[in-house]
């Protein structure tokens, strides 16, 4: 170990950090097949195969639906020049049924679906896939939509602290009949990096820097009062989002305590990018016409692009 970073430190080299997961059990397996995505590692013990199909990947993006994630991809291969005839765009996981994964040379877009619990599944395959291909140590950005508070919508949020629905920095989840609770953390210097280049003086919108509301529910669980249930009124709703603003938190969505505590406990890097598709201070119902919505979520991708490109030129 020693004489292999002294070789590195004198070659002037970075050491790859490859993910190493807090799972115990992984080691004990043969093989692993990630099920929702259908991919299978055959050997776990020798991935040289795997490592030549995914062993480059440095990003993986994930996004709410496969055809986000499809034009996501596009995006990437053209911000990095990468030849149409060297990258066709092809759904790796199209037979699993369930989510969608594009490779687009070094970057992974996949679909994570509405809520924690979906975004979860495929969450645990993404970070055993970087793990088996001993990526060196991979950024997760989630590209979504979210609604905002008090910001204009079109208005692209990088999250700082994620809160659930009682307002607590951190992720909940029950194992074993236990109620489990992690720290729902991002690392700042990911979020100052994608502030700093993820900005462009020509965008006409904003790129701020704000607190996340998470909730297992679009409806009553983000304090609306247009579901199908809803047992408190206007009065009580716009007092909860007040206070939501008071606390720093400028978006609403539905993943990122847990991508932010799981991402944290598996020690990799991660952001949560996302634009405002109404501000939640003016009404409940997301009322954009497809055109604009398609206008705005093209802003996280932008954002994203552009820190993807310096982190892979290495001058972040
Ligand atoms: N996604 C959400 O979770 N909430 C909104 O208001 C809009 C998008």
């Amino acid at each position: 170990m020693c004489v292999c970073i002294c070789m590195c430190l004198e070659n002037n080299l970075k050491m790859a950090k490859s993910v190493e997961l807090k799972n115990p059990h992984l080691n004990a397996m043969n093989s692993d097949y990630l099920y929702h995505l259908n991919i299978n590692v055959p050997n776990t013990k020798d991935t040289s195969e795997f490592q030549k199909q995914f062993g480059d990947v440095r990003v993986v993006c994930a996004g709410g639906t496969k055809s986000r994630m499809y034009e996501l991809a596009l995006h990437f291969r053209d911000l990095l020049k990468i030849k149409k005839e060297d990258s066709e765009i092809v759904d790796l996981s199209e037979s699993g049924h369930r989510y969608a994964l594009f490779k687009v040379g070094p970057i992974l877009c996949a679909s994570h679906g509405v809520g924690s619990s979906t975004f979860s599944v495929v969450l645990h395959e993404l970070l055993k896939l970087v793990k088996y291909a001993k990526c060196d140590d991979p950024v997760f950005i989630r590209v979504g939509t979210c609604g905002g508070v008090g910001v204009p919508p079109g208005t692209v949020v990088v999250t700082k602290n994620a809160y659930n629905g009682l307002l607590r920095n951190e992720h909940e989840i029950f194992i074993l009949g236990e109620r489990v609770v992690r720290p729902a953390k991002f690392p700042q210097n990911v979020i100052k990096d994608i502030l700093a280049y993820g900005a462009s003086g020509d965008d006409d919108f904003q790129i701020i820097s704000g607190n996340t509301m998470s909730t297992d529910c679009f409806y009553e669980g983000q304090g609306r009062i247009d579901g199908a249930i809803c047992e408190y009124d206007e009065n009580a709703k716009m007092s909860f989002l007040k206070k939501c603003h008071e606390l720093g938190i400028c978006n609403i969505e539905m993943e990122a305590t847990m991508f932010a505590s799981v991402t944290y406990h598996a020690g990799v890097k991660a952001a949560d990018v996302c634009v405002t598709l109404i501000n939640r201070l003016n009404g409940d119902q997301v009322e954009i016409t497809m055109e604009t919505k398609k206008t705005y979520e093209s802003r996280p991708f932008l954002v994203v692009g552009r820190y993807v490109k310096k982190l892979l030129e290495g001058t972040t």
